[in-house]
C-alpha cells in the first residue's frame, strides 16, 4: 500500500473513532415521531397520536437517552418520558398552561422570584430532551432575554436586592448555553457581592452526558459562588454507562450534585424503581433531593399519581433505604413561601 493511502486511512479511522461533541449529538437528536417509532420497532398504532401530540409540543430526544430504552417495548419507562401520546390532547379543566402562576413571579425579563433569598433566571428556553410532563411546556420563552445585553434589567434587579443570596439558573436547560455564554453570565453574577450560591438546574448530565466536559467543570469550579447542580432523573435505567460516568466526574471534581425526580404514572410509581434510582444516585455520589408531585400542566393529566399513593411510596422507601437516600416528597403551591412537604 502506498504511504499516502495508508495515512489517508489512518486519518479516516481517527475521524470515525473520535466521539461526537455534545453540540453534534444535539444536532443529531431525534425530532420525528415516526423515526423514533421506527428506531425502536414500536407498534404502528402509536403513529397518529404521536404526530398529533408532537404538534402541541415537539418530540426531542438524544441518541444517548434513546440507547438506554428497550427496543420493541412501548411501556419502556424512558420512552414514556419522551414519546408524544394521544392522551396529551385531553385537557381536563384543572390542568392549565401556568398552574404555578409563574407569570406573577416575574421581577424583570428572564428573572423570577418565588421564595425569599433566592431568584431564578430563565437562562434559555432550549432543552436537550422534551419531557412530556414538563411544567414549562407552555412557558412563553420567546419573551425572555436572548442577548447578554438583554439581561441587564435582571442583573440590575439582583444588584439592588441584598436579600437575594442564591441565584438559580433554570430554563429550559442552562447547560444548553455555550461555555462562552454561560461563562459570561456567571461572570456578571460573580460581580454581585451578596450572591453566595449558584444553583444550576439541568437535565443534560442525564440525557446528554457528553455535555460534562473538563471545560464545563473548570467553569463551574472557577466561580466565586458555591456551585450546586440539581440534575433530574426519574428512573434507574437512566443512571447507567455514560450518564453514571458523567455524574461521577461532576462529584469527584468537588461539585455538590443533587437530584430531583417527578413522580410519574407508569414510569416510576412503584417502590422498586424509586428505591433503585435512589441507590444508583447515591452510588454515583448524588443526593436524592426531591420527589415532586406532578404540576398540573395542560397535556400531562395521564402522568398524575395521587398524593396518597406518593405518600405510601415514601413510607415504603423509608423502610428500605437509609434516611439520606429518601427524597423529600413535595409539591409546589403558588404563593407558598417554600415547597410543601407531602409526607
Ligand atoms: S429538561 Fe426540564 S425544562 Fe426541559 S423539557 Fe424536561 S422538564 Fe422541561
Amino acid at each position: 500500500m502506498c504511504e499516502s493511502l495508508e495515512s489517508d486511512i489512518e486519518i479516516q479511522a481517527e475521524t470515525i473513532r473520535r466521539p461526537l461533541t455534545w453540540q453534534q449529538e444535539l444536532a443529531d437528536a431525534i425530532r420525528d415521531p415516526d423515526l423514533l417509532i421506527d428506531r425502536l420497532g414500536l407498534p404502528d398504532a402509536l403513529r397518529v397520536g404521536a404526530r398529533r401530540a408532537a404538534e402541541l409540543f415537539p418530540l426531542f430526544v438524544t441518541e444517548s437517552f434513546l440507547q438506554r430504552m428497550r427496543p420493541g417495548d412501548p411501556r419502556d419507562p424512558l420512552l414514556l418520558q419522551v414519546l408524544p401520546l394521544a392522551a396529551e390532547t385531553d385537557f381536563p379543566p384543572e390542568f392549565t398552561a401556568d398552574p404555578l402562576e409563574e407569570a406573577s413571579a416575574h421581577q424583570a425579563a428572564g428573572l423570577l422570584q418565588k421564595y425569599a433569598g433566592r431568584a431564578l433566571m430563565i437562562s434559555t428556553g432550549a432543552c436537550a430532551i422534551h419531557c412530556r410532563y414538563c411544567f414549562r411546556r407552555s412557558f412563553p420563552y420567546g419573551d425572555e432575554p436572548r442577548r447578554l445585553a438583554d439581561w441587564e434589567p435582571a442583573f440590575e434587579r439582583l444588584r439592588g436586592d441584598a436579600s437575594i443570596r442564591e441565584i438559580i439558573l433554570s430554563g429550559g436547560d442552562p447547560l444548553m448555553l455555550s461555555d462562552a455564554r454561560l461563562s459570561a453570565i456567571v461572570a456578571r453574577l460573580d460581580e454581585i457581592p451578596h450572591l453566595d450560591r449558584l444553583r444550576i438546574h439541568t437535565r443534560l448530565p442525564i440525557v446528554l452526558p457528553s455535555r460534562v466536559t473538563a471545560r464545563l467543570i473548570e467553569l463551574l469550579r472557577s466561580t466565586r459562588m458555591t456551585p450546586i447542580l440539581v440534575v433530574h432523573a426519574n428512573h434507574p435505567a437512566e443512571i447507567v454507562s455514560d450518564c453514571r460516568d458523567a455524574l461521577r466526574l461532576l462529584v469527584t471534581s468537588g461539585l455538590t450534585v443533587l437530584n430531583q425526580t417527578v413522580l410519574l404514572a407508569r414510569i416510576n410509581d412503584a417502590v422498586e424503581p424509586l428505591a433503585e434510582l435512589s441507590l444508583r444516585l447515591i452510588n454515583a455520589g448524588v443526593i436524592p433531593y426531591y420527589l415532586h408531585q406532578l404540576d398540573r400542566v395542560s397535556g400531562t393529566a395521564h402522568f398524575e399519581v395521587s398524593e396518597s399513593r406518593g405518600g405510601a411510596l415514601i413510607e415504603e422507601l423509608r423502610s428500605r433505604l437509609p434516611g439520606y437516600a429518601v427524597p423529600q416528597y413535595v409539591r409546589e403551591v403558588p404563593g407558598e413561601q417554600h415547597k410543601v412537604p407531602l409526607a
